[in-house]
């Protein structure tokens, strides 16, 4: 099997719904001629009016030659049985995502087709391992995972089972490219890449809101600033809290309910209610109205007896200075800086602005022996945009002042403050320690390379970086010593640190 084997090969897609359709566009665009089947009567055709509609779109906004788009058409037909598609040599299966209905397909195609097809499955969830059980040629059987809308969306997870043979999954790679995706090798674990790496996008703001620790949009608000395309509950709302729902439990009980993957029961209480997003009206947020808009705040000027120093040696500790400096420009002086103090922030007057080590802030103020204290989040576009929101805690023992300052001084910096409960961590810092220690765990475990990790996360969830780029600015020290500090104050399975992330901490050239 090579990967020419499969170029210009007849298809046959089996499932015309919503993914079917979109396959066999791409596949007809290709230039593959295209058998389309479904049991529901009708359906096949109608997706290849959907199809019909589509390209007419692309060709109306100049993005597809009207020739192309007729003989692609004339490529897909319509089949009333699975007998009709005898001569392919690619079955992509596309149909409801059961495991038994996806075994069954299969060992129905097994004979019709060519002894050597293809067999991929476009399953999101299910083990290919599982599916490939029962087969004549189980060896031939693989996840070809497109990502929703298809003919938009750029990744492909090409998922290898257990019996997969290497040359089958290299040409459905091959064969992903010349359709002009990015394919990614992914090993059939639960939830393959994105829909694994991806888990603690929600759960983190699911348990942030479970603690109360700040209202949905000021979540959001912190997430977008720090370049993610939308928030993690505006995102839910939009996937469907009932699906987005579904796929953590299957991830939850495919790895033998790991407390990692533990659900949440404030998305149980929105699913069992039926306040399932977008589609239903109401999910988080209510629709058509969306987002409410973040309180105006209006702060204090910062104030200072004249004694500021930035603390810091890195990226983060040198935009501090900078905006320092021109804070305190108009009153003809600048801030101090010691790079070897061991925290990174901001000192007025002895009080403490203190970037997250993933400790609460009233822990640090314990710790080093200064009451007003105040953590802010990490960030993670350098230089921040002007405004970008920004969560901050304060420290029980903080007094009223410094609690009215802190939230003045980042404001003076350039960003809008944005006061959380003192939950370690904060928003953004936590979020992305979790995701870098979640594909860390899968490279680890052979589910994919760093590469395919960063590539799957960017083109599959439009992550603004891939987690291995964030490693390597943060640096494994700080993201390992930010996942102890929160395994130390909320003791339990979720913020146990990846092995892979702890040997990378002794590998200085990876050091930030
Ligand atoms: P869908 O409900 O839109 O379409 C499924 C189609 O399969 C329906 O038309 C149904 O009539 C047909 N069907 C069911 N059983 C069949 C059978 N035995 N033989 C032939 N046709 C059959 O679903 P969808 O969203 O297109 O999802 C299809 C598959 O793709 C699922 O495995 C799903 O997990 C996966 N997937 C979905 C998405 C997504 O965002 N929707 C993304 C990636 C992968």
């Amino acid at each position: 099997m090579t990967a020419s084997d499969l170029r210009g090969a007849p298809v046959l897609v089996v499932g015309a719904g919503i993914m079917g359709a979109g396959i066999a566009q791409v596949a007809a665009q290709a230039g593959h001629s295209v058998r389309l089947f479904d049991t529901r009567e009708g359906a096949a055709a109608q997706a290849k009016t959907k199809i019909a509609g589509a390209l007419d779109t692309l060709v109306a906004k100049g993005r597809l030659d009207a020739g192309e788009a007729a003989r692609a058409m004339a490529r897909i037909e319509p089949i009333a049985t699975l007998e009709a598609a005898a001569g392919a040599q690619l079955v992509v299966e596309a149909i409801v995502e059961n495991l038994e209905a996806k075994r069954t397909l299969f060992r129905t195609v097994e004979p019709i087709v060519a002894d050597q097809a293809v067999l991929a499955s476009n399953t999101s969830s299910i083990s290919i391992t599982a599916i490939a059980n029962g087969l004549q040629r189980p060896q031939r059987l693989v996840g070809m995972h497109f990502f929703n809308p298809v003919p938009l969306m750029k990744l492909v997870e090409v998922v290898s089972g257990l019996q997969t043979d290497c040359d089958v999954a290299q040409a459905v790679f091959e064969l992903s490219r010349s359709w002009g995706k990015v394919p990614v090798h992914a090993k059939s674990t639960p939830g393959f890449i994105v829909n694994r790496i991806a888990r603690p996008y929600y759960a983190e703001t699911l348990a942030l809101l479970q603690e109360r620790a700040a209202a949905p949009q000021v979540l959001d608000a912190c997430l977008k600033a720090a370049g993610f395309r939308m928030g993690p509950c505006e995102l839910m709302d939009l996937i469907g809290l009932d699906t987005n729902f579904a796929v953590t439990n299957t991830v939850y009980e495919a790895t033998f309910y790991d407390k990692r993957y533990v659900p949440s029961l404030i998305q149980r209480e929105l699913v069992d209610g039926g306040l399932l997003g977008r589609k239903s009206g109401r999910g988080f947020y209510s629709y058509p109205e969306g987002l409410p808009p973040l309180p105006v705040a209006v702060y204090d000027a910062p104030t200072t007896a004249g004694a500021v120093t930035v603390h810091g040696d890195g990226a983060i500790a040198d935009l501090i200075e900078r905006r320092t400096h021109d804070a305190l420009a108009p009153q003809g002086w600048g801030p101090a800086r010691s790079r070897e103090s061991g925290w990174t922030g901001l000192d007025v007057d002895g009080a403490r602005l203190v970037l997250t080590d993933g400790r609460s802030a009233s822990t640090v103020a314990a710790t080093v022996g200064v009451a007003d204290v105040a953590v802010f989040d990490r960030l993670l576009q350098l230089p921040a945009p002007n405004g970008a929101a920004l969560a901050c805690a304060m420290a029980e023992q903080a007094g009223e002042a410094w609690r009215r300052q802190a939230t003045a001084w980042l404001a003076a910096l350039g960003f809008a403050p944005q006061p959380l409960a003192d939950t370690p961590g904060l928003v953004v810092a936590r979020t992305v320690a979790m995701l870098i220690n979640e594909a860390a765990d899968a490279v680890q475990q052979g589910v994919c390379t760093e590469a395919g990790a960063d590539t799957a996360m960017k083109l599959g969830v439009n992550y603004p970086a891939g987690p291995f780029e964030w490693l390597e600015h943060w640096g494994a020290f700080e993201v390992v010593q930010l996942l102890d500090h929160l395994d130390a104050h909320y003791r339990g399975e979720r913020y146990r640190v990846s092995p892979e992330l702890r040997r990378r901490v002794w590998q200085p050239a990876r050091r930030a």
